[in-house]
């Protein structure tokens, strides 16, 4: 067991690091030699109007990408004691909006086939609901690692039953699903520029909807609901509970400035994975997480198909079976570790934090599996081919050595 607390070096080789174009100081510079240092100016109206103009949709520019979640559930109408669904196998932040308006999580497993919300088990349920007539309010469906879940299946149920669907596509920034962005099949989609994702503003979100009252409504909120006052002197009035969500004219700067290179890390994360995939191909007991059915090829192909549909491999995962690989998915996260490599296991399930102790749940050994097999590669888009063929030799080691959590004090290597 790792007991010790982590000490980062500066050699280390992370998860998953932002990776600046070089653009974004001049927006930042920008506001600040135009004074617009709040949540109001042309970089945020400039992100705005990218984003509706390339997914089509209203466009909300939040403080991070859980903001975007806790409108998202307010917009469909979640009220106090209502349930909502997700998955069980997700980060916390897809979870922590339904408890922040007191509603119930139900906590439904995932399918093999893309990690993410199982179809069947989610109809099968709101059948059963549908019954007794008590439906749950909302489905908050997420496309894990950058790959998209059943959508076309789980917009049809949730239509079928008139159940919200939210998209938590904050990992799936450049991803496709038949042409389109996961994120924009919902009532409400989100999308996260945390620090470690797809492409960054350090932090921030945004919220988008086809339904342009939907977004105007979540602008409202996000910026404390302050309504016009009839007095013409803007008088502090609220009819509505609201927030203090909107973001930060210096960060949507930060955000514009990566835009143009949203495709170039897409394909660049594409290719850390594929060189994983190649390079690990011929260990026994170490699956890449597969691609789903219906992916084509994908944009590093040259010849793109005219409704592309490909995981954006925001995080390069593998699966591994102990019993061939030689040790365990956790065992090589304390072994690359100790060769001062970031690794990270899959989302640890709802149904298995105490904080969700409490909540209904549907299924789950898919999700317990996949965290306890799984383990997330270093996948940063700025990944140098020397760090990561480090790492590839240190797999291989893993594997040919047969560590184990025993063995491992006696193989630690120096840093
Ligand atoms: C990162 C992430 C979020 C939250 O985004 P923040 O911008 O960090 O608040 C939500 N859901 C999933 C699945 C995430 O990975």
């Amino acid at each position: 067991m790792l007991s010790k607390p982590l000490i980062i070096t500066p050699n280390r080789i992370l998860l998953s690091v932002p990776h600046m174009s070089g653009a974004e100081l001049r927006w930042v510079q920008e506001a600040f030699a135009t004074n617009w240092l709040s949540t109001v100016g042309p970089n945020l109206t400039e992100l705005e109007k990218c984003f509706q103009k390339t997914l089509g949709q209203h466009t909300v520019a939040l403080s991070s990408g859980t903001a975007g979640l806790h409108l998202a559930l307010r917009l469909v109408g979640v009220q106090p004691g209502d349930e909502v669904v997700t998955q069980s196998l997700t980060f916390v932040a897809s979870a922590n909006p339904i408890l922040y308006e007191h509603a119930r999580p139900i906590l439904i497993d995932s399918e093999r086939t893309t990690w993410n919300l199982d179809p069947e088990l989610l109809e099968k349920f709101l059948k059963l609901r549908a019954r007794v007539n008590r439906l749950p309010k909302a489905v908050i469906l997420v496309h894990l690692f950058g790959q998209p879940g059943a959508i076309e299946q789980i917009t049809t149920i949730c239509r079928n039953y008139g159940v919200a669907l939210i998209e938590d596509a904050a990992e799936s920034l450049g991803s496709r699903y038949h042409g389109r962005h996961p994120g924009t099949f919902g009532d409400v989609g989100v999308f996260s520029f945390n620090g470690n994702k797809m492409i960054t503003g350090t932090t921030g979100g945004i919220l988008i909807s086809s339904d342009a009252q939907k977004a105007n409504c979540a602008r409202h909120w996000s910026t404390q609901a302050r309504d016009a006052d009839p007095s013409g002197i803007n008088n502090y009035l609220h009819t509505e509970r609201g927030y203090n969500y909107r973001m930060s004219n210096v960060i949507a700067g930060i955000v514009r400035g990566q835009l143009d290179v949203l495709p170039s890390r897409v394909i660049q994360r594409r290719s850390v994975f594929e060189r994983y995939r190649n390079a690990l191909a011929g260990i026994p007991g170490l699956e890449p997480q597969p691609d789903a059915p219906w992916a084509t090829p994908g944009p590093e192909s040259g010849s793109m198909p005219d409704n592309p549909s490909y995981h954006s491999r925001w995080l390069s995962c593998f699966l591994i079976d102990e019993a061939q690989f030689g040790c365990s998915a956790p065992d090589l996260i304390r072994w690359l570790h100790l060769a001062n490599v970031e690794a990270r296991p899959v989302w640890r399930p709802m149904h298995l934090q105490p904080l969700f102790s409490s909540a209904e749940r549907i299924g789950g050994e898919v999700a317990e599996d996949l965290n306890a097999r799984g383990i997330c590669l270093p996948s940063s888009s700025s990944l140098t081919l020397e760090d990561q063929a480090f790492v590839i030799a240190r797999i291989h080691e893993a594997h040919s050595s047969g560590i184990s959590s025993k063995s491992m004090s006696q193989k630690k290597r120096a840093n």
